[in-house]
């Protein structure tokens, strides 16, 4: 049967939209940014959208065409905003690369999407400038500042955005871009093998930013005051660069200072509504607000995700704190979240202790997202919220293949459309997905499974546990058993037995971890996340410092 067409207009779902509409409808709606340089800079859309189109002429005017890959290595800050925006107003794709990726990983991956411009901000200039001959498809390097801040360098052709953009005009003529055409570029970590790349096109990162303003959601409005500590270097900040304008929420932009005492400085004097950030942040700023005697007196909604939320913290925010959390799940290559713990009223209304039970899972599908789990031979498992297998999820922001890497794309989507996650989860009759774990963190003792993420969590409600963290340790006799590893908070003297004896009474005896490791740092990877690469090669393959 030939399809009958429908007779509705096909006005693109591309980016430079959202801006334009926040300009138009909320010119004077604020954009909040504690710059590099160190004052707070202040202006709003009205002013973001005019030096976005300066910025688009003179990307223009460097050569920059449809296609092209322009990258960013910037906090969150205005000026990283205003390149969201042109270079895929221009038809190029914007590439934001981590800052705190091994530097052999940053030259892989520029050179791997051929960026033709650079784009640093002031902190990242060293790192720049040490890897910059390596980079051999960059033609210029823009210095994001003015000129009495410009360092000297030795990167090539350096300029200076203000100086850039300085003279252009402040208005330009978009042009028509496919909405399918590709708009930013994020590549994972790589904690196997070489990164990849997630080529989002721009009618994705509209849907998505549609989605989340969704009141189930984030739920932006034109009331909110939004400050993401996620990072705009790794998955556009979790979209919400792009669904503030939509909403015509106010932006918070907190630059450099990611600590939690700077952190709740903003909290406070731009009166945040909405935040949005990694359990690691979280972590310290619940230490901060406890050992300061503090409230977040205008928080509506604090998002937490990247990494499971352990249940302790959600309880903090949420009791102690009364402020609301959602949890979502998400990756690279989902764009943000795909899931997220906005409850039903058949789970909202259930007394706190099983409410905590549905807020500690990872939440249930969005809408448009297919989500299922399966086993070994790949086939569908049951939604009972026991049988556990691997995550799939298929959706209009998921990933359909990696940029130029063949190999990768067929080893994670299969013929049917479905990313295969590398995660292991279960999914209950409801939809609400738990995360297991990761399937490379999961660890086998005695032939069971035992879950790192579900230690991890239940440790951090130990009183004085900071951080916690479960790796696999071999066994000669169990194949592995878990180690925990445990960064008290400040001042706290803790005893592994303790530790060990209130996880029996919570775990399966073979759960229970044989012994505790205290560090006093656990490292992060690039993305905020426990290194637990990392912390098994410094425990592990170094058995002096692993006792405990
Ligand atoms: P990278 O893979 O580069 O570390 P991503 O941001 O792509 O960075 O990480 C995605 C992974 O993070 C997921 O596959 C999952 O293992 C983990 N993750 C993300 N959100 C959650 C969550 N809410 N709970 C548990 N794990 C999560």
């Amino acid at each position: 049967m030939p399809v009958l067409p429908g007779l509705m207009m096909e006005a693109p779902l591309v980016t430079i939209t959202l801006l334009q509409y926040a300009a138009r409808y909320h010119p004077t709606t604020e954009i909040v940014s504690r710059s590099v340089e160190g004052p707070i800079h202040r202006y709003d859309y009205a002013r973001c959208y005019a030096r976005t189109q300066q910025l688009a002429h003179a990307l223009s005017a460097l050569g920059i065409a449809e296609g092209d890959r322009v990258a960013t290595i910037a906090w969150n800050g205005y000026r990283h905003l205003e390149l969201y925006y042109a270079i895929p107003g221009v038809g190029a794709v914007c590439h934001t690369i981590n800052p705190r990726l091994h530097g052999d990983q940053i030259i892989y991956i520029v050179n791997h999407a051929q960026d033709r411009l650079l784009f640093v901000d002031l902190t990242f200039v060293p790192l720049i400038e040490r890897i910059a001959p390596q980079l051999t498809s960059v033609e210029a390097f823009v210095i994001m500042t003015d000129r009495a801040h410009m360092p000297k360098t030795s990167l090539r052709n350096a300029l200076s955005y203000e100086e850039l953009i300085a003279s252009k005009p402040e208005t330009f003529d978009w042009p028509e871009i496919d909405e399918r055409a590709a708009g930013a570029l994020c590549y994972t970590s790589g904690t196997t093998g070489n990164p990849k790349g997630v080529l989002y096109s721009q009618r994705s990162l509209m849907i998505y930013a549609m989605n989340i303003c969704m009141r189930r959601s984030f739920g932006y409005a034109a009331t909110d005051s939004v400050l993401p500590v996620v990072p705009m270097f790794h998955v556009h900040a979790w979209g919400i660069p792009f669904g503030c304008p939509l909403g015509g929420a106010k932006l918070v932009l907190p630059g450099a200072k990611l600590d939690p005492e700077s952190l709740y400085e903003l909290f406070e004097s731009e009166e945040v509504t909405v935040t949005a950030g990694v359990p690691t942040i979280w972590a310290a700023l619940i230490d901060y607000l406890r050992r300061n005697d503090k409230r977040l007196t205008t928080m509506r909604l604090l998002a937490i995700g990247g990494a499971a939320a352990p249940r302790a913290m959600v309880d903090a925010f949420e009791r102690e704190f009364g402020v609301p959390i959602v949890h979502g799940w998400g990756m690279t290559e989902t764009t943000g979240s795909a899931t997220d713990t906005s409850l039903a009223p058949l789970e909202a209304n259930l007394p706190y202790e099983q409410c905590l039970n549905f807020k500690t899972k990872q939440g249930r599908g969005r809408c448009f997202i297919d989500i299922k789990v399966i086993d070994e031979e790949g086939r569908d498992l049951p939604c009972d919220g026991k049988s556990s297998g691997e995550l799939c999820v298929r959706g209009p922001w998921i990933a359909s293949a990696y940029y130029k890497d063949e190999a990768a794309s067929k080893a994670a989507i299969d013929a049917k459309g479905w990313l295969h996650t590398g995660d292991v989860a279960t999914i209950d009759p409801r939809g609400y997905v738990q995360i297991v774990d990761r399937r490379k963190d999961m660890i086998k003792s005695g032939g069971e499974w035992i879950s790192s993420i579900d230690l991890e969590n239940l440790a951090c409600a130990f009183p004085g546990v900071a951080e916690a963290a479960v790796i696999a340790k071999p066994d000669p006799r169990w194949g592995e058993r878990p180690l925990l590893v445990v960064r008290p908070g400040e001042g706290k003297n803790l005893a592994a037995p303790d530790i060990l004896a209130f996880l029996a009474t919570k775990v399966a005896k073979l759960a229970v971890p044989d012994e505790v490791v205290f560090l006093q740092e656990i490292p992060h990877t690039a993305t905020g996340k426990i290194a637990k690469r990392l912390l098994r090669q410094q425990l592990l393959e170094n058995p002096r410092r692993a006792a405990g």
